[in-house]
């Protein structure tokens, strides 16, 4: 199993002098598992991956979800516009929309030239649930639900005997449950939970571990620091200590802290690897996913 990275951002792209060792572009992570190629996430990353891929190479898409630095790229993925390509999309099913329905958003008229109906790629669409698991091909894909606004999902990949993660985007477990409906003011989070709003955070939080089992690799949300957290703990965003504990709670092999703010100079992002890394104890690796970097599990 061969994992790369071509977008590490969150939120929106970040080019320039201050982002150029980690890179600017927003989230997107190719998995090859032998003739079968992965991509999870389509943000601004995939353009540069779409270049790289020889023609007729089908493409499974995995979506976390659907808000822009995840699916940005998408109209500017070259292999889409070429006769003989194959696209699969896979996301949560929603119930006020289909898949194919918000996708083909990102081809609207107001915003892009060319219609998604007129796109030469064969295109196939797949809800899926949190919880679920499926296949493709030699490939054994399993979701759970996170703890986003509008809902995400993490996937755990395997393949082979090789085990990726991957957990984006996700707030912690513990302060608030984020739903459908966005939350738009600070939430007070002195305020104790609801029972019946902890038991879901904690079977969230259970199957995300679970999710992460024993994995060579878990690619996790570590968007903010702890104070940047403590003011908006409603974007749905984690830090570097939540991703670790998670990692550890799972036996996860490796940890990359993943989505990072898009503000974030270079220099900042050295020296939030470093402190991560003295919190960790039982031997899980931890490192910052940058532009271009290739783990082979
Ligand atoms: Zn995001
Ligand atoms: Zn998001």
């Amino acid at each position: 199993m061969l994992v790369r990275f071509w977008g590490v951002r969150g939120s929106y792209p970040s080019p320039g002098a201050a982002t150029v060792r980690y890179g600017g572009n927003t989230s997107c992570v190719e998995v090859v598992c032998g003739d079968t190629r992965l991509v999870i996430d389509a943000g601004t990353g995939i353009r540069r991956l779409g270049r790289h891929l020889e023609a007729g190479s089908p493409v499974h898409l995995l979506l976390s979800h659907t808000h822009w630095d995840h699916v940005q790229g998408l109209p500017f993925f070259k292999p889409i516009y070429r006769e003989g390509e194959r696209l699969t999309i896979y996301a949560l099913e929603r119930h006020r929309q289909s898949l194919r329905e918000i996708i083909s958003g990102l081809w609207a008229e107001a915003f892009f030239p060319v219609r998604m109906d007129e796109l030469a790629a064969q295109r196939e669409f797949v809800e899926v649930r949190a919880g679920e698991t499926f296949h493709i091909g030699p490939v054994t894909v399993r979701t759970a639900r996170l703890n986003h606004p509008y809902i995400a999902i993490g996937y755990r990949i395997e393949h082979a005997g090789r085990t990726v993660t991957y957990v984006s985007d996700t707030a912690p477990f513990r302060d608030l449950l984020l739903e459908t409906e966005v939350v738009m003011d600070r939430p007070d989070l002195t305020r104790a939970l609801p029972p019946e709003t902890r038991r879901q955070l904690d079977e969230m939080e259970a199957n995300v571990v679970s999710l992460a089992k024993d994995a060579d690799l878990l690619i996790y949300d570590t968007q903010f620091t702890e104070t940047e957290y403590a003011d908006r703990p409603h974007w749905g965003h984690s830090t570097p200590a939540v991703g670790l504990a998670v990692a550890m709670a799972a036996r996860a092999r490796r940890l990359m802290l993943f989505h990072h703010a898009p503000d974030r100079a270079d220099d900042a992002m050295d020296v939030i690897l470093t402190e991560t890394r003295k919190l960790a104890h039982d031997g899980v690796i931890i490192d910052a996913a940058y532009e271009g970097l290739e783990v082979e599990l």
